[in-house]
């Protein structure tokens, strides 16, 4: 539906559509401006135009229109004791993490709260009626803006003032009401400033008509009555009316204050420190008059350039002005605005990363260090944490729970991207031309170049508006889910045993059956779903090979056959199998908060899966896991299984389980159903869980993680085995273990028996030469060395074979032999690892007809290898052992000549 049809509907009939009570008690006339002709209602009767293209629009700035002055803190605590005062219950805000919501990354507006998915049908839960709530809401379309604009937050803080119209609630009277009062009389801002805008609100089926509330031009609250569903020629009043006022609290700080930016009164003292850290000498007049431009002219150019350049030229400004204060003064807003979102997102449980909403947090982290680097600016990140979290604490003090956690993650991404940076000039280095905007995105999706650092590189000088809506478009919208093959129309929803009784064994009704799947009136065998697999067994004498849940019917796949319809069938489910998917999903439990516990707050289940002799569970977090931090989750772990705490299964409202555990309990997701079942084990751990699980931990004995491995950037996988499966694991892992020990034991004893054995002939050594020196003419034997001395004149032999020899004694042997007897020959043979080596030593006169090198040859051929080297010492061998001695005859007779 187009909005602007809606409006020219509903703008033709006021009486029906816009007028409240408050209209005709206060007298505010209906005009249409002069200019674009919208429809807005004052009690100024001279106005002429809307508050868009008024004279006084923006002029609050350096001259706020009211008495008192509000800081972003002080502004809400107004706020809040004014709806308060009026019967509204003030709500926490939701985790700016959208748990609750399939197709959202973060929470977007105050009313995103209350809204839950129903098959295709957004409803409405609300934990008070009727309620306000200071929500925090991430949006990350307008970062291009942020800084620049003066009025543009990546997050802010939206009023949300939602009612609906039944005995406790109320309708547009009231809610315009409130608004005005709250204004007027909270505010103390006068009656003629306030100005309401006719406009719409379209989206999700349904819209309505709305008011926007104004006071010198700034847009403070749109209050949406959201009303009607169909279409226009057609359409009729939800059964669920709801009002839906959502006001920036950000501008109700700013328009009392009258600073020249919003993010002057919002970020409270932090954004002064960080000008006096860089040494900027704000000039406010200057700034004053330079913002008021900006503000003023936003709507009138299509790129944000060009509202700066005429902002520039109509404030006068010199290029030092720009230079010195202006674009200094844009870049600490930026990096104010970007922390600020950073430190909810994290401290809500999201992370940095290459996917999905984490996306845009990385691409902020890397903006505020590109900004500080392009600026020359160093501030000290976990200081700045610190600033930001003292000042919010007083809306929010639940951020301080969270304080190191924030920062030890935006340590290690800085840390990544300081990484990074090397390889990102290179990438740079290698541009020939100006990046299109696919190009930029391109950079940043494949090589985490942001266009950030382009600008600090000087590569492009501005980057283009629709940069970031892209990309956001990009990574917004999650994957359909696959649709349902199965025709399953006018069958009842399946009777869930497991539930119940869960019997193993149990009688049930074929309400249909075709190809390969069956549907019972009820059934004992779970369906996939939540990653536990399904339940195997048999129904008749078919085999149950797969199990699934449509809707609330349960279908069955069957292997070689299916009963008939109308028959009853004896379902057998195995038990066994059954038995190890449940000790393992209760695992996953205890895993996933043991984990949390171990590594920090931002440990989330990411996905999980449970089959009957495995399970693994991916978590988000930063880094791979070390040694030390698995041992610790293992221990915490299995201390839960000990303790032989109770696992404990509720069922509960959806609001009333939400605001009694928090969004913590949707760690495996979204439940789409109005009552959940809330598996909890003690405080341990929490969830809302559609699977079986074991009745008290002590019945899983033992989870042992097998492996670990950081799968995708933010996601860590733990795969583990639980009950007998871990035994098994166990047993096999110490006789593995036990084995590997006593190999490592006769090494290290061989090892220690040849050093030994060393020692002994380094102190007999001198006496074995000079044994071997002084042996007569013939053969002897001394200490297993076989020695054949000939007459003088004549080559002389000793060899030896023996294992007790190694290396380094053939070469000491054979050099002290052969200084001591220039006609000596020495041969040492002996097996290293897979091969037999040998040593040759030729004294100079042996050397004269026998050389070394020579003899070191043909051995190694014997030896089926090669060798060779001088005269004097040579060396060689081979593979065949067994020639071993055809070599040692062959030496000999060689130098022997026999
Ligand atoms: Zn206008
Ligand atoms: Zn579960």
């Amino acid at each position: 539906m187009d909005k602007k049809e809606i409006l020219s509907k509903f703008s033709a009939d006021p009486e029906r559509y816009y007028k409240v009570k408050l209209f005709d008690d206060e007298r505010f006339e209906r005009k249409s401006c002069a200019t674009c002709k919208r429809f807005y209602w004052t009690i100024d009767e001279n106005r002429v135009n809307c508050p868009d293209h008024s004279d006084d629009t923006y002029s609050f700035i350096g001259n706020p229109p009211t008495a008192k002055r509000f800081d972003y803190t002080q502004a809400w605590k107004e706020v809040e004791s004014f709806f308060v005062k009026n019967g509204h219950t003030s709500v926490n805000r939701y985790p700016v993490v959208c748990r609750w919501r399939d197709d959202l990354y973060f929470t977007i507006a105050s009313i995103v709260d209350f809204q839950r998915v129903m098959g295709s049908k957004v409803v409405f839960e609300f934990p008070a009626n009727p309620l306000i709530v200071p929500q925090t809401c991430l949006r990350f379309k307008d970062l291009e803006n942020v800084g620049v604009t003066g009025r543009h937050f990546s997050s802010f803080c939206m009023i949300g003032q939602h009612s609906i119209p039944n005995s406790n609630g109320y309708w547009k009277d009231e809610c315009v009401d409130l608004d005005y009062r709250l204004l007027t009389e909270q505010f103390g801002v006068d009656k003629k400033e306030v100005v309401f805008v006719e406009d719409v609100w379209e989206g999700g089926g349904s819209f309505g008509s709305s008011l926007e509330f104004f006071v010198k031009g700034l847009e403070l609250g749109n209050a949406v009555f959201t009303e009607f569903q169909g279409d226009l020629s057609n359409y009729k009043t939800l059964d669920q009316q709801v009002i839906d006022m959502g006001a920036g609290l950000e501008r109700f700080a700013w328009l009392t204050m009258g600073t020249p930016t919003a993010y002057d009164c919002c970020f409270g003292p932090i954004t002064n420190n960080l000008l006096q850290q860089a040494g900027i000498d704000t000039n406010d007049e200057l700034l004053v008059t330079y913002f008021t431009k900006i503000a003023k002219h936003l709507e009138q150019f299509s790129d944000l350039s060009e509202v700066r350049k005429n902002a520039i030229k109509s404030a006068g400004l010199s290029d030092e002005q720009i230079n010195k204060i202006i674009i200094p003064v844009e870049g600490i807003y930026l990096i104010v605005d970007h922390i600020r979102t950073l430190i909810f997102a994290i401290s809500d449980g999201a992370l940095p990363s290459n996917v999905g909403g984490g996306y845009n947090l990385r691409m902020m982290l890397r903006r505020i260090i590109s900004t500080m680097d392009r600026l020359s600016l160093k501030f000290d990140m976990n200081e700045m944490v610190d600033t930001q979290i003292d000042y919010l604490k007083n809306t929010y003090p639940e951020l301080e729970k969270t304080r190191e956690d924030i920062k030890t993650i935006i340590g290690i991404e800085s840390g990544r991207y300081e990484n990074s940076k090397l390889r990102m000039e290179k990438i740079v280095s290698k541009l020939n031309q100006k990046p299109t905007v696919d190009d930029l995105i391109r950079l940043y999706e494949s090589d985490g170049v942001t266009p950030d650092y382009l600008k600090e590189m000087k590569v492009i000088s501005d980057i283009p508006s629709t940069f970031y809506s892209k990309l956001s478009e990009l990574h917004q919208s999650k994957k359909q889910k696959e649709q349902d093959q199965v025709s399953l129309e006018g069958l009842p929803e399946t009777e869930l045993l497991y539930y119940g009784d869960d019997p193993k064994e149990f009688d049930a009704k074929v309400l249909k059956s075709f190809d390969r799947y069956v549907v019972l009136n009820k059934t004992s065998f779970y369906a996939r779903g939540g990653g536990q697999e399904p339940d195997h067994g048999t129904i008749e004498n078919f085999e149950v090979v797969d199990v699934s849940k449509h809707g609330n019917i349960i279908v069955h796949e069957l292997k070689n056959g299916i009963p008939k319809e109308g028959d009853i069938v004896s379902c057998i489910v195995n038990s066994k199998r059954r038995d190890g998917i449940t000790k393992n999903h209760t695992s996953t439990h205890i895993l996933n908060s043991s984990s949390r516990n171990v590594l920090g707050s931002w440990v989330w289940q990411h996905s999980a899966f449970k089959e009957e002799d495995h399970a693994r569970l991916d978590i988000t977090h930063h880094s791979a896991l070390t040694d030390d931090e698995i041992t610790k989750i293992e221990d915490l772990a299995n201390s839960i299984v000990e303790k032989n705490i109770p696992v404990t299964i509720e069922n509960f409202d959806r609001g009333t389980a939400e605001q009694k555990y928090g969004f913590k309990i949707y760690q495996g997701g979204i439940v789409p159903v109005k009552s959940i079942r809330i598996v909890s084990i003690e405080d341990f751990d929490i969830e809302a869980c559609g699977g079986t699980h074991v009745k008290q931990t002590d019945e899983i004995e033992l989870i042992k993680i097998t492996r670990t491995k950081r799968i995708q950037d933010g996601v860590v996988r733990i795969e583990f085995v639980s009950g007998d499966t871990a035994l098994d694991y166990v047993k096999q892992y110490n006789a593995d273990l036990v084995k590997k020990s006593a190999e490592l034991k006769d090494k290290t004893e061989l090892k220690e028996k040849r050093q030994e054995q060393k020692q002994e002939l380094r102190e007999k050594f001198p006496l074995l030469v000079e044994s071997i020196i002084q042996s007569k003419i013939g053969s002897t034997i001394v200490d297993e060395i076989v020695v054949d001395i000939t007459e003088p004149g004549k080559p002389n032999f000793c060899c030896t074979d023996s294992d007790q020899y190694d290396e380094f004694f053939h070469i000491g042997l054979g050099e002290k032999l052969i200084e001591k007897d220039p006609w000596m020959v020495y041969c040492g043979v002996f097996e290293d690892r897979d091969k037999i080596r040998a040593i040759i030593y030729s004294g100079d006169q042996a050397a004269n007809d026998k050389k070394a090198g020579d003899i070191a040859k043909i051995v190694s051929e014997i030896l089926g290898g090669a060798g060779g080297g001088n005269q004097r010492f040579a060396q060689g061998g081979g593979k065949d052992k067994s020639k071993k001695n055809n070599a040692i005859e062959k030496v000999k007779s060689m130098v022997l000549g026999v």
